[in-house]
């Protein structure tokens, strides 16, 4: 799942993607109210943690011009003192939480999965390929009921992969998903992590999961 982070003192921000990033969240980052507002626009996230004393926009303008724009994405507010008038605020604008300045990430942690978990009543909170299960909300990932043990990039490239069933996904697709920069033909970091994977999620007696596509990329066979 995809997570935009607003938050403008830094020490913050990265505290939560990290912490979001060991849980296997994909985290990006803005630093201004304006940033924040423009890269919710432009992309589809499955839940913004979004500060309210922010330059050039507060948070609770960016909550008001996302809702007025019929976006429903979930939003977690960090409110500094968390007065009763911050918090009426955030939730009457549309904020589906918050949480009071200073928390303890466990706290952000659950909060998030909650929101998550009540936003995805029409969304999916399971991705199943034949016996292989992902939770979307706990980032487990099961085979025959069992626990696979995933890195955080496996994972994201696992998700990323099933979430796009049916379809070729390019190398340069999935290094700009998974990985966040342009693809270098000349590295082969995309198809060590397949391989991984595959060891991982695959029985030797058993159909493959991930096909590969010669000179392009990968799939995941449609059922
Ligand atoms: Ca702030």
């Amino acid at each position: 799942m995809r997570i935009l982070v607003v938050e403008d003192e830094r020490k913050v921000a990265s505290f939560i993607k990290r912490g979001l990033e060991e849980e296997r969240y994909i985290v990006e980052t803005a630093s201004d109210g304006e940033e924040g507002l423009r890269l919710a626009m432009e992309n589809e996230f499955d839940a913004l943690v979004l500060d309210v004393m922010l330059p050039k926009l507060d948070g609770y303008s960016i909550v008001k011009a996302l809702r007025e724009e019929g976006r429903s994405t979930p939003i977690l507010m960090l409110t500094a003192r968390g007065t009763m008038e911050d918090r009426v605020q955030g939730l009457d604008l549309g904020a589906d939480d918050y949480l009071a300045k200073p928390f303890h990430f466990e706290e952000l942690a659950a909060r998030l999965r909650s929101i998550l978990r009540r936003s995805s009543t029409d969304k999916t909170t399971r991705l199943q390929v034949g016996d292989l299960e992902l939770d979307l909300v706990t980032h487990f990932a099961y085979r025959e009921g069992k626990e696979i043990e995933l890195t955080t990039k496996e994972y994201a490239l696992l998700e990323y992969l099933l979430r796009n069933r049916g379809r070729i996904l390019s190398r340069s697709m999935i290094m700009q998903h998974v990985w966040k920069h342009n693809f270098d033909p000349e590295s082969n970091i995309i198809d060590v992590y397949i391989k991984r994977l595959r060891q991982k999620i695959e029985r030797p007696d058993q159909p493959q999961i991930i096909l590969s596509i010669r000179g392009v990329g990968y799939r995941v066979k449609e059922e």
